[in-house]
């Protein structure tokens, strides 16, 4: 529930490349059980938070913890490995592997116990793994993609390859998920399923950070907003108090 232990700390956090500040002192908390919305105009370090959050780059300064854990700097893997999940603005599928095969490889990179040889083993051996087969279906039904499960993702529409993603990054189980503007190039009726999946993912325990420039949908679905512009948080609250407020209004003018 909204108000629970944080699941994510940024804390202070600026990421310089060469002359450009892309974030400058940038600072978040997000509790357990929200769905935050980060929103800003084009440029403002929305993908270079979630790089730094997920591992990708290493902050220049500050840190950034995660249950509880500083986890500044680590590999993407091992925060994957920490409960941390995220999609990427451009799709990151497997395109000539079929849907279920793109989920057994993502069951099977998850998870906490496992080896380097367990965690690399081939796809000839994973289509061959019964249980691994029996939760990957289990993520399909749930996720509506049963009827596609035989299909490579580059076959299906844009939207359903969207859906496909996510349950991918939901298969790991993650205690925090990050999505990088999950409704673009979405429908109308695409982007309302949308908010019911990713409301479906927090109600069933999860955190989820959302990057989106749709605010229909974050208006709708985001518990909080974060503003940045500029590589600087300039607003935070809910999406009613953030859309008035001045500093966001001049921030998307001149957009
Ligand atoms: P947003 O996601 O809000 O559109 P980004 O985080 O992608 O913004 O970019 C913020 C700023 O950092 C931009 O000026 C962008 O050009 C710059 N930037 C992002 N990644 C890199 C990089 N790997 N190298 C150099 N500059 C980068």
């Amino acid at each position: 529930a909204a108000g629970g232990e944080p699941v994510l700390e940024v804390d202070h956090v600026s990421k310089q490349f060469r002359g450009l500040k892309a974030l400058d002192d940038v600072s978040l908390t997000v509790p357990e059980g929200e769905i935050r919305g980060i929103v800003g105009p084009n440029g403002s370090g929305k993908t270079t938070l979630f790089n730094v959050i997920s591992g990708l780059y290493r902050p220049t300064r500050g840190r950034v913890r995660f249950r509880g854990r500083d986890l500044t700097g680590r590999a993407p893997y091992r925060l994957a490995r920490a409960g941390m999940s995220r999609t990427f603005q451009n799709l990151r599928l497997f395109g000539d592997l079929t849907v279920e095969e793109n989920l057994l490889v993502a069951l099977d990179r998850s998870g906490t116990s496992q080896s380097w040889r367990y965690l690399l083993r081939p796809l000839s051996v994973l289509r061959r793994d019964r249980d691994l087969h029996r939760r990957a279906r289990a993520v399909l039904e749930r996720y509506g993609l049963a009827e596609f499960a035989a299909l490579a993702p580059k076959a299906l529409p844009y939207g359903i390859q969207r859906r496909v993603e996510i349950a991918r990054a939901v298969a790991a189980e993650p205690s925090l998920l990050l999505l990088d503007e999950p409704a673009a190039g979405l429908n109308g009726e695409e982007v309302r399923q949308l908010g019911e999946i990713v409301r479906s993912i927090r109600d069933s325990g999860r955190t989820v950070i959302i990057i989106e420039h749709n605010m229909g949908l974050v208006m709708s679905l985001c518990e909080r907003v974060t503003v940045l512009a500029g590589g600087r948080v300039i607003a935070e609250g809910t999406p009613a108090e953030v859309a008035v407020a001045p500093a966001v209004i001049e921030a998307y003018l001149g957009d």
